[in-house]
């Protein structure tokens, strides 16, 4: 069993405060879930712990890990939120709380809803680090998704599948991101997972053995031609990806040129494009296959140079080239911007390209270069972006996209055209509200209805959405021409 020893050396930052903090945290965890279970027969006190390991490797601060020590403990095992405010602080409870409301959140893979759902977590979330909280938590749940009864293990690798992995893919976490679509495709199509994992098997030592090979090659070649590089790595294909790739390949797994790749690391990026010059000179690259997305980032961040050449036995090879930052910044993204910001004080060394593309990501990434203190980031982090929106949530768990300002009657009014015109009440978070309350984000609001009801016309004085204004005036309209 771990010990909060050994988490406290698996952080980055060791200062006697945070490592009192994680301490602190970690007991209050144990005390809290004592006697709880997972449904692996395990203590519940290992998920949390396996969680906050995972933050910790993505070199986030001791806040984020005392946070994820004691993410369940306001939902499962009822420590009153003030509780975690009066003894580890404001932020941890921010954090907290954060996470506890994203719990409310459900995915049924309804058509459409995964891209509001992945708002609605931003949105939830206002600090960055709550979704890292959460990835880690829903990468432990997917590890052990198998002790989970079938229905509600479907459900929840539909929800990672369509709103966690592509949430993560978005925030450069790439390496949580393929490990989260591999976990999921396990449950949504086993067939084809298992099918895929013999082909992976049979193919793989040949594979390797080939890449081994090549590499001594593109060793000799860098060499002979004085080019410096840190380390040659070999990577092998993920499930998930093979799966996609063979479908657009006519499930030709021939045609799969990188179920094994080579990576070189590098020091700089000038030796990264010298490194892509000695593979050329030595082999013949594939046309249409040398892609630089150092010069051109994927949207999400991603930086590498790629290329494929015919190696031994006119077998071709695929090749990423890149730096050490790169590379860590294509599996951690975000959570190692970060992570730089705080370790240098600030003094951020990410030396960022920003693309042409104007993602959310890339605003993330410019506001890290721009913003010298990690406070001033951490504001700025809170997520913005979706300024005009709000995302309510219905009993069942389901996300609804409104506008801000919008009060319970545009709610009703979202869901279907009957309910907004027969409502008569609304409850919010439980509590019973005028019509014209003002929601927020989070807000689980669930409508009273009486059949026959009619909409009246003054709730035109506060509605916000066009759909309910609409359907409001043309109600109205109905009623006094059938009078
Ligand atoms: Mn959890």
């Amino acid at each position: 069993m771990h010990s909060p020893d050994a988490l406290i050396a698996a952080c980055r930052s060791t200062r006697p405060e945070e490592a009192e903090l994680i301490r602190r945290a970690y007991a209050t965890a144990q005390a809290a879930h004592a006697g709880q279970l997972r449904k692996s027969g395990e203590a519940y006190i290992t998920h949390p712990v396996q969680a906050a390991f995972t933050v910790a490797s993505w070199g986030l601060d001791a806040t984020t890990i005392a946070a994820t020590l004691l993410h369940d403990v306001v939902e499962d095992a009822e420590v009153p939120l003030q509780t975690i405010s009066d003894q580890f602080g404001e932020e941890v409870a921010r954090l907290v709380d954060g996470v506890t409301k994203l719990s409310r959140v459900k995915y049924r893979g309804q058509t459409g809803k995964a891209e509001t759902l992945r708002k609605l977590v931003l949105v939830l979330a206002e600090d960055v680090r709550v979704v890292f909280v959460k990835l880690a938590d829903r990468l432990h749940n997917m590890e052990t998704l198998e002790h989970v009864e079938p229905d509600r293990r479907v459900r929840i690798a539909h929800e990672t599948a369509d709103v966690y992995a592509p949430l993560a893919y978005r925030l450069g976490l790439g390496k949580v991101s393929g490990d989260l679509e591999d976990l999921a495709f396990r449950w949504l199509d086993p067939s084809r997972y298992a099918w895929l994992s013999q082909v992976m098997a049979d193919h793989l030592e040949h594979g390797a053995a080939r890449a081994q090979a090549v590499r001594q090659q593109a060793e000799e070649a860098l060499a002979l031609l004085g080019v410096s590089y840190v380390r040659i790595d070999s990577r092998t294909k993920r499930i998930s990806s093979l799966g996609k790739k063979l479908r657009r390949l006519d499930e030709d797994i021939d045609k799969v040129y990188d179920l094994v790749a080579l990576r070189i690391i590098t020091e700089s990026i000038s030796d990264c494009y010298a490194a892509l010059g000695a593979l050329h000179a030595t082999w013949r690259p594939l046309p249409g296959l040398v892609k630089d997305y150092i010069a051109v980032p994927k949207p999400n961040g991603y930086r590498s140079l790629h290329t494929t050449v015919v190696g031994v036995d006119g077998v071709p090879v695929e090749f990423q080239i890149r730096t050490e930052q790169m590379h860590n910044e294509n599996e951690y993204g975000v959570a190692a911007y970060w992570a730089y910001a705080d370790a240098k004080g600030g003094k951020s060394q990410a030396n960022v390209q920003v693309s042409a593309q104007h993602t959310w990501v890339q605003t993330l990434k410019e506001w890290q270069t721009h913003l010298q203190d990690p406070d001033e980031f951490l504001q700025a982090v809170k997520v913005e972006f979706f300024q005009d929106r709000i995302f309510c949530l219905t009993p069942k768990g389901e996300a609804i996209d409104l506008p801000a300002g919008s009060c319970p009657v545009d709610f009703a009014y979202a869901i279907h055209k009957e309910l907004g015109d027969q409502t008569i009440a609304a409850r919010v978070n439980g509590r019973t509200v005028p019509l014209n309350t003002v929601l927020e984000s989070g807000d689980l609001v669930q409508i009273v209805t009486q059949r026959g009801k009619q909409p009246s016309t003054s709730w035109l004085e506060f509605v916000k959405s066009t759909k309910a204004q609409r359907w409001i005036r043309a109600r109205v309209k109905d009623q006094s021409r059938g009078a």
